[in-house]
């Protein structure tokens, strides 16, 4: 029986955490706020929009939505994110990607001022984050990986971690943030020859693939930490379900996140915290 790596204690340290800085904010004046940019009405992004709000409210996170319908067009959405960096009663932008497919996403990105990107879109973030460094803000999934590796003091320092997923939102950014902490880091994806043999062989097996339990038990050894950070709808059984199959892992690896309770929990308190984080640095630059 593996340990299950429940995140509600990650959230409340992070909580914690958190609750300190805006109290610290608020003797300066400051409530710090997170806008959230969406456009359409896809039920993955409002979902997440509602969560994102319910964490920020209880925190003391104020959040400011900002909704424009499908068929907006890109001066319009670059106009409302203009609109959002000159805004000092902001501090954070959230911006709900894939965007429609007649907008440039790179371009939108772009337009984002990088002090106020607390999920690492503009390349100014992601060149903080492939360049190792310290400076800017972290993006959500991937830093919330690493908090719940920190909370269950799992150390990464010379362990060999496979990382099944190379996106950019995800695979990508936490195979850097791993390798800055000096693991040795091997990143699969859907031309890895013989997968299982390579994730078999890891200690630590950080799994973004978006393939609903697509990772069964062949994948799995005894002693392995599985970090589990899909999340999907499972239709059949009518539940959130990861990119692990969970009752075949569980039995064999020494440590697994749960799906749902896991990752996708840490993330969002992760965003709440970059929301304070980025306040905090406009402070310090006396930008707000
Ligand atoms: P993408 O679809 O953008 O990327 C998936 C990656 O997995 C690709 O690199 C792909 O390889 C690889 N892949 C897909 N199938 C296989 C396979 N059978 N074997 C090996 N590699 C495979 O997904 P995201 O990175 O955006 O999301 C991944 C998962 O994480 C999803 O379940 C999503 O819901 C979840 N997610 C969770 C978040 C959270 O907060 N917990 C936040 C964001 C996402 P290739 O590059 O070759 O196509």
């Amino acid at each position: 029986m593996a340990e299950i790596l429940k995140c509600a204690p990650v959230v409340n340290a992070l909580s914690e955490k958190t609750k300190a800085d805006i109290k610290y904010l608020e003797s300066k004046g400051i409530s710090p706020t997170l806008a959230i940019v969406r456009v359409g009405e896809k039920p993955d992004d409002i979902s997440y929009e509602r969560n994102a709000t319910k964490r920020c409210e209880s925190v003391g996170v104020g959040v400011k939505s900002v909704i424009l319908p499908v068929d907006a067009s890109q001066d319009e959405l670059i106009r409302s994110i203009n609109n959002l960096n000159i805004d000092t009663s902001v501090h954070g932008v959230l911006l709900f990607r894939p965007l429609p497919k007649h907008l440039d996403e790179r371009v939108v990105c772009e337009a984002l001022c990088p002090s106020k990107d607390i999920d690492s879109i503009t390349m100014h973030s992601l060149a903080n984050v492939f360049t190792g460094s310290d400076d800017g803000l972290k993006p959500c999934t991937a830093g919330a990986v690493l908090e719940i590796l920190d909370f269950y003091n799992i150390d990464c320092t010379g362990k060999n971690i496979v990382v099944v997923g190379r996106s950019l939102v995800v695979g990508k950014p936490v195979a850097i943030m791993l390798l800055s902490r000096n693991a040795t880091v091997t990143v699969c994806h859907t031309r890895t020859v013989d997968l299982s043999s390579i994730t078999k062989a890891a200690e630590i097996i950080i799994v973004a693939t978006g393939q609903p339990e697509g990772l069964t038990r062949e994948y799995f050894s005894p002693g392995q930490v599985v970090i589990d950070v899909g999340i999907n709808w499972n239709d059949a059984k009518g539940k959130l379900c990861g990119d692990v199959m969970f009752d075949e892992a569980e039995p064999v690896v020494s440590a697994i996140t749960p799906v749902p309770g896991g990752v996708g929990t840490v993330t969002t308190s992760v965003l709440v915290s970059n929301v304070v984080k980025a306040a905090k640095m406009q402070l310090d630059q006396q930008l707000v």
